[in-house]
């Protein structure tokens, strides 16, 4: 809708086409601009265009692109027009997980020094849509996927940053190497006038640095690292403390390394130490967040953990006994990052999906009766609290995709919060 809206203004002609069902306010605002659409099908009128603009939820290899590909007819993915009309220079930032917080952590300490940052993208507004108020002195902040960089062409970040690969959606790229090769392209049209921030503690991210003309900042075992509360710039021996910290309100050492590539990133942006404001940000929701304590069991939502790395980090940052509600849809992903971290600290699985052998194999080393299935969020809250005692963890962090029961891992984490609401107010079904 964002990219009707703007290319309507500039008075493109518009035939807008979705396969699934958009809501009636999104129908209604295509009527109203006098767009013509349609809805729950793609049929030939598609092809009867000079350009064709796709959304970054349709796969590069979808059928229709392959026959737009054979038919000459120029395919463009939205980062790409946004990038085409975007005065302000791009922070993008990629990497298996972490991608929104780093984003919205940038954005924040951006915005405390003065700057006119903009969260852009998946979790912040469309870029296309904040475009007419942007500027070149503005920053466009915007976290990026394998999805869009694996489709683009002229995209040009000025401080581009990868985080951390490891294995993900492997049901949508055709293997590992062509999930590595997508999230390069972040740096592939940088210059040396750019700034590459890469993570020094992960092989695959290390290993893409010749990838790339642009000037590359390490992170981590780096050139900018944690020490206790400061985070400290090392360049030819002198040391520059970039920021020091009170208290970061954040659990676990994935986002104390978030922390450090966000700091990397607004270094790179000109940011002058000491970086500020770090102490208000309060993270994103569904990304390990704290939702209650009920008779002394605290309950954590981490619904956005979609694959088995991240569910792993969020049982690394807890040293209490964890009841883990865990399952979903699956991608094809490896394991047993999840099971080296849950041996020993997860005492029961309550497995949410309609599908569950994949995760039930990996945790084999419980009993019988530590596991329970179900396929209701209400009753895996419930049965996660019968079985944790006071002083212990109910965490929900899937490691799976949410469709097969939910539309989204937000709509998951939501149902999940309501049902420690319920809880909380006595209501058991
Ligand atoms: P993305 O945008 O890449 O999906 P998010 O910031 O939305 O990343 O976080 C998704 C999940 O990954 C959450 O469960 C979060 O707690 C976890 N996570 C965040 N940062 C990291 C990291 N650096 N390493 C591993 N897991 C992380």
């Amino acid at each position: 809708m964002a990219a009707v809206r703007f290319f309507k203004r500039k008075g493109v002609e518009i035939f807008a086409s979705d396969f699934g069902n958009p809501p009636d306010k999104s129908l209604q605002e295509l009527q109203n601009l006098e767009v013509s659409y349609e809805t729950g099908k793609h049929t030939e009128k598609i092809y009867a265009t000079d350009l064709i603009l796709v959304s970054p939820g349709i796969d590069a290899y979808h059928p229709i692109l392959i026959e737009a590909r054979k038919r000459k007819i120029p395919i463009c993915p939205e980062i790409e027009a946004a990038y085409h009309f975007c005065p302000s220079p791009i922070i993008a930032i990629t990497g298996t997980n972490g991608k929104s917080s780093v984003a919205a952590l940038t954005a924040h300490l951006m915005k405390q020094a003065g700057l006119d940052s903009r969260l852009v993208g998946n979790i912040g507004i469309p870029l296309l849509e904040e475009i007419p108020t942007l500027t070149p002195q503005s920053w466009a902040v915007m976290e990026v996927s394998s999805f869009q960089l694996e489709t683009i062409t002229h995209f040009h970040p000025k401080i581009s940053c990868i985080l951390n690969i490891t294995q993900d959606h492997l049901n949508r790229h055709p293997d590992l190497n062509a999930y590595i090769r997508a999230k390069a392209r972040i740096m592939e049209n940088q210059t040396e006038k750019d700034t590459a921030v890469l993570n020094k503690d992960d092989p695959t991210t290390r290993s893409l640095a010749a990838r790339t003309k642009a000037e590359i900042l390490w992170f981590g075992e780096g050139e900018i690292y944690l020490n206790e509360n400061k985070i400290i710039r090392e360049q030819g021996g002198a040391k520059i403390v970039l920021a020091q910290f009170e208290k970061f309100q954040l659990p676990g050492k994935h986002n104390l390394n978030n922390l450090t590539a966000a700091a990397a990133v607004c270094h790179a942006a000109g940011l002058t130490s000491p970086i500020k404001g770090i102490e208000t940000f309060t993270g994103l929701p569904h990304r390990l967040e704290f939702v209650k304590v009920i008779q002394e069991i605290e309950f954590w939502d981490d619904s956005k953990a979609t694959n088995p790395n991240s569910a792993a980090s969020a049982l690394k940052s807890f040293n209490s006994p964890i009841i883990l509600i865990a399952g979903g849809s699956e991608k094809g992903l490896d394991f047993h990052p999840l099971t080296e971290a849950a041996v020993g600290k997860v005492k029961a699985l309550i497995a949410l999906g309609k599908e569950n052998s994949k995760l039930l194999q990996a945790f084999s080393f419980l009993e019988k009766e530590a596991v329970f299935e179900t396929t209701e969020m209400n009753q895996a809250v419930f049965e996660a609290f019968k079985r944790a005692q006071s002083g212990e963890i109910v965490l929900l962090s899937p490691a799976n995709a949410s469709f097969d029961l939910f539309h989204s891992a937000e709509e998951r984490g939501d149902q999940f919060k309501n049902s420690v609401e319920k809880l909380s107010r006595g209501e058991w079904r």
